[in-house]
Formats: C-alpha cells, sequence, structure tokens
C-alpha cells in the first residue's frame, strides 16, 4: 500500500453516529469499490465487503464481476461476504417495471432491495455503519442511492448509512486508475437484463458490436479522460 498511502494524502472521518471503527460496504463490483476499498484501509477503517447483487445477468456476468471483486479483496486483506444470488426475488420485484430508464424507479427497487439486505446483515453482525459503492459512478444518481441506503438502515436500530460523496477528492478519477492497473474486468452495462438489452439496444442503433461477456479488461481500453473529471 506505499505508493497507494502518497495519493491518500488525508483520512476518512467516519460519521458521528458511528460506534466504532468498522464498516459494512455493499460492493456492486471490483471497478466501482476498488478507490473505496483502498481508501478506508489506508484511513485505518476497518471495512468489510458484502457483495449482494443478484440484480446481475446473466449468471457468468455475475461469476466474473464478484471473483475481480474477491481477488482484490484478498489483496487487500479485507474480509468479504458473499451473499445470496437470489435471482427470482430480484425479478419478482422488478416485475412490471421492465421498461423503466436507468436510473428510473426500477433503479430505485433494485438500491432497496440490495440495501435491504446489506442492513439486515449489519444489525445481525454489529455493524453501526453501512455503506456502497454504487455512488461512486458518474452513471448513477447519488441522491437516489443515497436516499434508498437511508431507508434501508432506518429499519434497524444502531445502523446508518453513511453518505459520503466518493467521488470527492479524486476519487472518480482513482477509480478508473486503480481498475486500469489492477486489470480488472471491464463491464459494458450497468448489472441487469434489461440494462444489457438497452445497451445492445443503443449499440446496434450506433454501429457497434453487441456486448460479448467476459472479453473485456481495463488493461486493453484507453480510459476516456472525461469519465476522470
Ligand atoms: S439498470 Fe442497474 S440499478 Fe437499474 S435495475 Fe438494472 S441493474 Fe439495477
Amino acid at each position: 500500500m506505499s505508493n497507494q498511502q502518497e495519493e491518500y494524502n488525508y483520512k476518512l472521518q467516519l460519521p458521528d453516529d458511528a460506534k466504532d471503527n468498522r464498516v459494512l460496504m455493499h460492493s456492486c463490483c471490483a471497478p466501482c469499490a476498488g478507490d473505496l476499498m483502498e481508501r478506508m484501509k489506508v484511513s485505518g477503517i476497518d471495512v468489510t465487503i458484502f457483495f449482494y447483487n443478484p440484480n446481475i445477468h446473466p449468471k457468468k456476468e455475475y461469476e466474473i464481476r464478484k471473483e475481480e471483486n474477491i481477488r482484490f479483496a484478498e489483496k487487500l486483506g479485507i474480509p468479504f461476504v458473499d451473499a445470496d444470488y437470489d435471482v427470482q426475488n430480484w425479478f419478482k420485484r422488478a416485475k412490471g417495471m421492465e421498461w423503466e430508464p436507468e436510473r428510473g424507479i426500477r433503479c430505485t427497487k433494485c438500491f432497496d432491495m440490495r440495501f435491504e439486505r446489506t442492513a439486515l446483515y449489519a444489525y445481525e453482525n454489529g455493524f453501526s455503519t453501512i455503506t456502497s459503492s454504487l455512488g461512486i459512478s458518474r452513471w448513477k444518481n447519488m441522491d437516489q442511492i443515497n436516499d434508498c441506503g437511508i431507508r434501508a438502515a432506518k429499519n434497524y436500530d444502531g445502523v446508518s448509512y453513511w453518505t459520503y460523496n466518493w467521488r470527492k477528492a479524486g476519487g472518480a478519477a482513482r477509480m478508473y486508475e486503480i481498475a486500469k492497473r489492477e486489470e480488472f474486468y471491464k463491464q459494458e452495462y450497468c448489472g441487469c437484463i434489461f440494462s444489457l438489452r438497452d445497451s445492445n439496444n443503443w449499440r446496434v442503433k450506433n454501429g457497434r458490436e453487441e456486448i460479448k461477456i467476459g472479453e473485456e479488461f481495463y488493461k486493453e481500453v484507453d480510459i476516456d479522460p472525461n469519465l476522470t473529471k
């Protein structure tokens, strides 16, 4: 971590209601979680990763994203909780919202489901602070994610959602730098079958090939400088 320590020239401060130094971090994937993991580690925060993403489709994509995250967690010595892939429950929640756009109501339900399970695990395992890597991506609506996280945590006494803006202090740029340095798998859509469909429709309309699962890695692509702003 010595090189990284020079880059992180400040320490994260946990929220005032944190009862100890532990954080349960819901992770959506290695590229989004990488900077959070390193930043918490160099700040001396005792972080545990909670991987609960039954939205990801197909299973092959789910397994690749999960394995990438496990690989990096092992490298940093961060505990990793591998939760269920209860995909049928996810489809039940998404029913009737198949054509909703990204950042719409289907995504609210999707975040709710993932954070409800995170908050429950936190309550049952003595974590007072939960947070998520989802908000670091510029493709996401941070207010929507924070609202879902706060709502989920409210169900459990002593659990609160940390609404830190992970894009701040260079986080948005570092997310891509770490992904490239670690040669993470580069997912090409948000995660669910509907986002895969919509991304492919957009690609076809714009003369591009459809997404090939498991083929692209950050080392092979040039990072658009606009993405790191
Ligand atoms: S687009 Fe992403 S956040 Fe929205 S429902 Fe699909 S997987 Fe969940």
